[in-house]
């Protein structure tokens, strides 16, 4: 996700590793470097001021504590500034008994697909969805809904063509009480731009309907327009939440870093693959912790476990073992798209050569060098010594270079993943402050 932003703000945090203390000039140089990276990814201007303001303020406003290095320090506010940015208190729709949701957006940015996604996400959770194909001029779009609805096992209410917004309440509220469907999820009609026509019958279809929840789709792969697509939406039929799509392609970052300021409304969920399981919830801290190489390990449990598969998922920083991570490659293998699932895994990302492309032959090497150490040193890697590294290289195929990679990234991103844990709720910089 947003590898190029994250690439540049790990390089330029990266280049004050080592140091024992840092300059005003080293201080200013990284800043300029984090804010060239943030216009570069299309980040609204003032967010990236405001994003630079708070580091560099929380920056020298830390006494360097003699077992933090600055790269930590800094690394910790661009942490904290990121996770504001990007809406701060992860946020979710309400759920009632009875819950009725609109879908809006432009034609393309994933909304229907987004609708099958949400029914089945709640179908998860013991919701009883029912899915409104209620675009009264294509029956394309209706069709479309229809077999996702099928794939997933929620049914599908069609709307006719031309049918009044009355008509369509009625028979969504028949429907719904003769099968008890307590989530009801309508995909409205989308265009390829906002125009007039369909405003209108939005804004009559929420009159007649009064939906708990708008959820206006956004395509996060168009940049900040998406957010000038969401003030028209907003403005005309009102807007309560974004989902943001396409995240696992190459955008840039702007739109989700920029939605909150520009937008005032929370991302609830983000959209990670075509398929209907491709649908996450949306939490700031853990993306901010992506973006910047530390994992995700909560998101990535949670994967696992709706996939039905055997989680392995390590309850601790703690207990984090290198078998804990060779467990989850392998599962990993039957969860799909790669590259997202590797930037989940705590310093996997960075433990592969940069700019290689992450695929099957990355993860067997990593795979090779865990199968070939010892169970005593997946357990605690702190005893590899040089001879043992060698060995590992040589029954591995692989060089001690990388093994050392592989180590010192893991160490790393376990050692932050304790502080982060034992300042849960404090937030990162109050380990700071103790
Ligand atoms: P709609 O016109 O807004 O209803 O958009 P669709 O749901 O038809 O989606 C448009 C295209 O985007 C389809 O090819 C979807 O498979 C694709 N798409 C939707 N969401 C995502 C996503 O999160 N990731 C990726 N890679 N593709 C998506």
């Amino acid at each position: 996700m947003f590898a190029k932003l994250a690439g540049r703000l790990q390089e330029a945090i990266d280049r004050l590793r080592g140091r024992g203390r840092i300059t005003e000039e080293d201080l200013k140089a990284t800043l300029r470097e984090i804010r060239r990276a943030l216009m570069d990814a299309d980040v609204n201007l003032e967010v990236a001021r405001a994003f630079v303001e708070s580091v560099r303020e929380k920056a020298l406003g830390q006494k360097v504590l003699e077992s933090l290095t600055p790269a930590e320090v800094v690394l910790a506010t661009v942490y904290e500034a990121l996770e504001e940015a990007l809406g701060g208190e992860p946020r979710f729709p309400t759920l009632k008994n009875q819950n009725l949701w609109f879908l809006v957006g432009l034609q393309g940015s994933g909304k229907t697909t987004t609708a099958a996604k949400l029914a089945l996400f709640y179908k998860g959770k013991g919701r009883r969805p029912l899915l409104v194909a209620a675009d009264t001029q294509r029956p394309a779009a209706r069709e479309q809904l229809r077999i996702l609805g099928e794939k997933i096992g929620v049914p599908v209410l069609e709307v006719q063509d031309g049918e009044s917004p009355e008509s369509i309440r009625r028979r969504v509220e028949e429907r719904a009480r003769q099968e008890v469907r307590d989530l009801i999820l309508v995909d409205t009609a989308g265009r390829l731009q906002i125009d007039e026509p369909l405003m209108a019958e939005l804004a009559r279809l929420k009159e007649a309907m009064n939906p708990d929840e708008v959820l206006l789709v956004l395509d996060a792969m168009t940049g900040q327009e998406a957010l000038s697509v969401a003030k028209a939406f907003d403005e005309r039929v009102g807007v309560t939440g974004l989902i943001l799509t396409k995240l696992d392609g190459d955008a840039r970052g702007g739109a989700a870093l920029s939605a909150r300021h520009v937008t005032g409304k929370p991302i609830y969920f983000a959209g990670v693959s075509e398929r209907p399981e491709g649908l996450e919830p949306f939490y700031p801290d853990r993306l901010a912790s992506r973006i910047l190489g530390m994992g995700d390990v909560a998101t990535l449990a949670e994967k696992v476990k709706a996939a039905g598969l055997e989680a392995e998922t390590p309850k601790s920083a703690k207990e984090l073992t290198l078998e804990d991570f060779l467990k989850q490659m392998q599962n990993l293998k039957r969860l799909g798209s790669f590259s997202e699932i590797l930037a989940m895994l705590p310093g996997v990302g960075k433990a592969l050569p940069a700019g290689v492309q992450v695929d099957d032959k990355a993860i067997k090497r990593l795979e090779a060098i865990v199968l070939s150490m010892t169970p005593e040193e997946r357990k605690d890697p702190r005893i590899l010594n040089a001879s043992r590294r060698k060995r590992i290289a040589r029954g591995s195929g692989t060089s001690v270079q990388e093994i050392n990679r592989f180590i010192k990234a893991f160490e790393e991103t376990k050692a932050l993943m304790k502080s982060l844990e034992k300042n849960k709720g404090r937030g990162l910089m109050g380990m700071f402050r103790r």
